[in-house]
């Protein structure tokens, strides 16, 4: 079930108040709209009716796919520091057997959202960005910013793709790798990684401080 409640925001433009519904919670098997909403954005964007400006609104808000058993929640306390999870967030019996997942912002919870959907494997896709990074440093490209994965796909010649995006700022750039090489850097990175069950019905911050930690 997803969970709601109405709060009277003010415009951070011109302060007029209105009413914005706060989604703590979403259910995207029983509610795929909701998803929708998220993925796109709309949830968490406040539009003034005076002045009609636009700005994100973000808040703690747990999403959760029944069907893949996957639970991810934006939280943003001063603890979660890279490679650290929070402790608060309960685990409940339903949930051992889950992908549980600690975020700090709207982008992240979408990546791994498109993750899971995929069937990839976050920790893969953390380690994987790191050696991205690095290649694109070698070859002298733009590396800077928050690299994150957008898509699967295929190339023009029909070649199976991976996608990534460089968010900087108000830029981003976006570039696909074949999904031969992820598959095959995958497959060797597999054994060093904590054996899935190891970590299931766990709350893990899974980034680029948890790829360190691992490699
Ligand atoms: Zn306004």
């Amino acid at each position: 079930m997803s969970v709601s409640s109405k709060e009277t925001i003010a415009c951070r433009y011109c302060g007029h108040e209105q009413e914005f519904t706060l989604w703590q919670s979403i259910n995207a098997t029983l509610d795929p709209q909701l998803r929708e909403q998220l993925m796109s954005g709309e949830l968490m964007t406040f539009t003034c009716q005076s002045c009609q400006k636009s700005a994100e609104v973000v808040w703690p808000l747990l999403y959760h796919d029944m069907e893949r058993e996957v639970m991810v929640h934006i939280r943003f306390d001063e603890s979660l520091s890279e490679g650290q999870a929070p402790e608060a967030d309960p685990v409940e019996d339903f949930m051992l057997s889950f992908t549980l997942r600690t975020v700090a912002s709207r982008n992240e919870l979408v990546e791994k959202v498109l993750i899971f959907e995929e069937g990839l494997d976050d920790r893969v896709i953390e380690i994987f960005k790191i050696a991205l990074r690095r290649q694109l440093e070698q070859d002298a490209q733009e590396a800077d910013g928050e690299l994150m994965f957008s898509a699967c796909g295929e190339s023009e010649e029909g070649e199976k793709e991976i996608a990534f995006v460089l968010l900087k700022g108000e830029g981003e750039s976006s570039f696909a790798v074949p999904l031969s090489v992820y598959e095959y850097f995958a497959e060797n990175i597999r054994a060093r990684l904590p054996d899935p069950e190891e970590e299931a019905g766990k709350w893990l911050r899974v980034d680029g401080g948890y790829a360190m930690a691992v490699i």
